[in-house]
This record gives C-alpha cells, sequence and structure tokens, in this order.
C-alpha cells in the first residue's frame, strides 16, 4: 500500500519505518528540513534500540523516503498519518495546531480518495474538526477520517509497533475501516488483535490508558511516603501486591516521578478535557498532583541530607532520559532536580548512556557532562541515580566508594540493596525504604 506519515518523532519515524518493513511503499514528511536532510543522509535523529537498522534496511530497499512536503507525501498515498507533536498549552491542554497545519497540508496536496489517520495523542473531537479542515481546504476531494492512537513505549519502540497488544481504529467510515484493518493485518497473523470503535472514543481510549498508567505509579508514590513515615518498606508491599492476578505487577514502581512526553502532558490535557465537559477527573488531577510533588522528592532527601547546605557539593547524577533506552529528556524528572541543585548551590556533574546531548541542549554549560558513569562520582559528595539503565543496576560499589569524597548514595528508582551498600560504608536513601 501507498503511505504518508506526516511528523519524524519518535512516533511517526518508528511509524514509517515499521509499516515499510511489512513492504509498503512509506513516504515520511516532517516541516523541520534539517531533520529530514538528516535523514535522508542516513543520519536518525533520536536513540530507539533497532529503529537504525530498519530504516537503513527500507531505505536501501526503496521502500521508505524523506520528504519535506506532506502535500506532496498525501499526493503519492492512499493512507496519511498524522503523527505530529501536540504539546501542552499553558492551561494544561493539548495545542492541536500542528494537527490542524499538517491536515490543511494533506489537503493541498491530496490527489484523489485519501483516509487520514490521526496517530498523535488527541482531544476528544480532533477527528471532526480534522475532517472539516480537509473539506474546507480540498472540497472535490473524497477524505475519510479516522482515529488510530498510538501505544508504542520509547526504548522499545519499535518492537511494541510490529507486534502491537491492540490496534485502536475508531471511525465510522467504511472505507477508513477497510484500509485500516488491511494495512494493519500483517502485523497481527497469530491473532486479530484490531479494536474497533467510534472516533470520540478512540481519542479518549489512548488518555484513559495514559491516565490509569499514571494512576498506578503516582498510587505506588504516595504509598511509598507513608511506608517511610511508618516505618514500612514499599518494595516488600509491592511484591505482595503484585502476585495479586487482579492487580499485575506492571507500573506499580515508586520511584523519582514521571517524566516523558506522554505522562504529564496526557494527564494534564485529560484533566482539561474533563473540566471542559463540567466533568473534572479529579483522580486524574490528584495524579499529576501527587506527581509534580513526587519530582521533589530526591532533591529534598538531598537538601535534608546536607542538612540544608549544598553550597559547593558535588552531586553525581547518573541518568539524564526520562527513562532508559531512550535520548528523550522531556519533561525528565533528572533535569527538575539538576535545576534544583543547581539553585542550591550544587555543582552537577551528570553522566547518561544516551542522553547527554539532548540534556545539553536544555541545560547548557551549567552542568559538568561525565562521559562514563565513574568518572562522574569522582570527588563526589553524593551520587543521585535518577534513571534505571540497565548498567547502573550492578555498578562496581568499591570502585565507586573509593572514587567519591563522602559515600551518600540517592537511589531514586530503588535499583539498590540498601543493607549491601550500607555494609559497604555507603549512606543509602532510597524510595519509600526505612
Ligand atoms: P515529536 O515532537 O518527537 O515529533 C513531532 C514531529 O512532527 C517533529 O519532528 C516536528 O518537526 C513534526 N511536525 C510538527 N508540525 C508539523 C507539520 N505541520 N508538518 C510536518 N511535520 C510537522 O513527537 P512524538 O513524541 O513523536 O509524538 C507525536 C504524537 O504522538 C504526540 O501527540 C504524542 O503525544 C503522541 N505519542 C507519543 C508517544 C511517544 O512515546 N513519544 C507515544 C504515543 C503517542
Amino acid at each position: 500500500m501507498k503511505v504518508a506519515v506526516v511528523g519524524t518523532g519518535y512516533v511517526g519515524l518508528v511509524s514509517g519505518a515499521g509499516f515499510s518493513e511489512f513492504g509498503n511503499d512509506v513516504a515520511c514528511a516532517d516541516s523541520d528540513l534539517g531533520r529530514i536532510e538528516a535523514l535522508r543522509r542516513g543520519e536518525v535523529p533520536l536513540h530507539e534500540p533497532g529503529l537504525p537498522e530498519m530504516i537503513q534496511r527500507n531505505v536501501r530497499e526503496g521502500r521508505l523516503r524523506f520528504l519535506a512536503d506532506a502535500g506532496e507525501a498525501a499526493g503519492a498515498s492512499e493512507i496519511v498519518f498524522l503523527a505530529v507533536g501536540t504539546p501542552p498549552l499553558e492551561d494544561g491542554s493539548a495545542d492541536t495546531s500542528q494537527v490542524e497545519a499538517a491536515a490543511e497540508a494533506v489537503a493541498r496536496g491530496a490527489r484523489g480518495a485519501l483516509v487520514v489517520a490521526i496517530k498523535s495523542t488527541v482531544p476528544v473531537g480532533t477527528c471532526d474538526r480534522v475532517s472539516e479542515i480537509l473539506r474546507r481546504t480540498a472540497p472535490g476531494t473524497e477524505f475519510a477520517v479516522a482515529s488510530n492512537p498510538e501505544f508504542l513505549k520509547e526504548g522499545d519502540a519499535v518492537n511494541d509497533f510490529l507486534k502491537p497488544d491492540r490496534v485502536v481504529i475508531g471511525t465510522g467510515d467504511t472505507r477508513a475501516r477497510k484500509v485500516l484493518r488491511e494495512l494493519y493485518a500483517p502485523f497481527m497473523r497469530v491473532a486479530d488483535r484490531v479494536v474497533l470503535m467510534d472516533a470520540r472514543s478512540a481519542e479518549l481510549c489512548k488518555y484513559a490508558c495514559n491516565g490509569m498508567l499514571a494512576t498506578r505509579v503516582s498510587f505506588m508514590n504516595e504509598l511509598a511516603a507513608l511506608c517511610e513515615r511508618v516505618g514500612a518498606d514499599v518494595e516488600q508491599v509491592r511484591a505482595g501486591m503484585a502476585r495479586d492476578t487482579r492487580i499485575g505487577a506492571k507500573f506499580l514502581f515508586p520511584g523519582a516521578g514521571m517524566g516523558g512526553s506522554c505522562l504529564p502532558k496526557d494527564l494534564r490535557a485529560l484533566a482539561s478535557i474533563g473540566r471542559a465537559a463540567g466533568v473534572p477527573q479529579e483522580i486524574v488531577e490528584a495524579t499529576s498532583r501527587v506527581n509534580a510533588r513526587q519530582r521533589t522528592v530526591l532533591f529534598e532527601k538531598i537538601r535534608a541530607h546536607f542538612a540544608g547546605d549544598l553550597g559547593g557539593r558535588v552531586i553525581a547524577v547518573w541518568g539524564l532520559a526520562f527513562k532508559p533506552r531512550t535520548d528523550d529528556v522531556r519533561e525528565s524528572p533528572a533535569l527538575e532536580i539538576i535545576a534544583r541543585l543547581l539553585d542550591a548551590g550544587a555543582r552537577v556533574r551528570a553522566h547518561d548512556p544516551q542522553a547527554l546531548r539532548q540534556a545539553r541542549r536544555v541545560l547548557g554549560d551549567r552542568v559538568e557532562y561525565a562521559d562514563t558513569a565513574y568518572a562522574a562520582v569522582e570527588g563526589a559528595d553524593a551520587l543521585c541515580v535518577v534513571t534505571e539503565w540497565p548498567e547502573f543496576r550492578r555498578p562496581d560499589f568499591a570502585r565507586i566508594r573509593a572514587a567519591m569524597r563522602t559515600p551518600a548514595l540517592f537511589d531514586g528508582r530503588n535499583l539498590w540493596e540498601p543493607e549491601t551498600v550500607r555494609a559497604m560504608g555507603f549512606v543509602y536513601h532510597g524510595i519509600g525504604r526505612p
């Protein structure tokens, strides 16, 4: 099939390459010319395991190309995906201006009947608005619009996209359903995992999933604070909860707060949809508030450890990406912790296996960047781990102990065994552990 994808960020690039992987002819478009030029030179502008190989393979086979013009990509296609950003506005609602601009460009370039599927996470009613824009911009063209929210996870996006748990297709239009079903059929040869629904339900379904996942995490973070106060260990509580098949083990990990380009923003957007509809989503709003508080917890522990005086202290920070296996630092809790440490007069030496370049763009020269985890702890007064990269789970503690000026560990992801590291002479602070 001939497919266009507008937006070559984490979602658009993985989707475009993923569709081409199954033999489709895919044109990816982005209004960021620098990004398109980089992709044409064979550079992949983001870190996602398996993605460069998938792009190279499909470009080589002539199934995947990159264009600066969304209209040109749409003109050569029977189906177009909109995968542009929907960042938060000041009031928390989603800014859909990129979606609207992309829809206009698509309409101007359309050369015949076209299915337009919205992959971006968008407020309820956006499919209707995009339909209007398409019809107004190209009145003679036959458009069918569908919501097709994306559920991939950064860090494992290629796998998630090629082997989806489910594919939500939200539209009342028979042609759009048929074309999308046909496109996704090769992704689900073992069992059909398409969930058909109307567009508004599909739009809300994406927010509902992120709302539920975030609620579980904030629940655990709030419980962790209670554990600290009453002398319980949240890790033991979690282990008992996770065995309950009604609850399950996923998204029960307390930590230094949620970040990334999706959960915090989608919580705010869902709350805003609720407020606008006169049905406040109180659980979602509380989840956001608990998360905002949680993002300061690690900093507060560090400050308390140094009795409020961080002036001149060297704090090593391991992990800048909002989660492991990505270079994405959008709304990363590490950046907020670092900003607070700097404001309090500390010196920060940071390391991340993939996100140094992205973090430097935000933090600039106020932070020292270490190429290795061990270089970061040289002469440090404390080590604070914010992102659970696999290589941080079993470091050489003897080497860390020898390198540090004072041996204090702040474990924002409960990666380490308190008794083990305490026996090695460290002062240990985790989340929700006595
Ligand atoms: P991103 O910011 O990484 O990428 C968006 C891309 O769209 C950018 O490259 C930008 O230049 C391009 N763009 C913006 N306006 C354009 C236009 N008019 N024409 C052409 N290109 C344009 O965003 P992302 O992380 O890929 O997210 C995209 C959408 O998918 C968002 O709505 C997000 O909420 C949703 N989503 C993201 C994830 C994720 O893990 N990142 C997962 C599921 C859903």
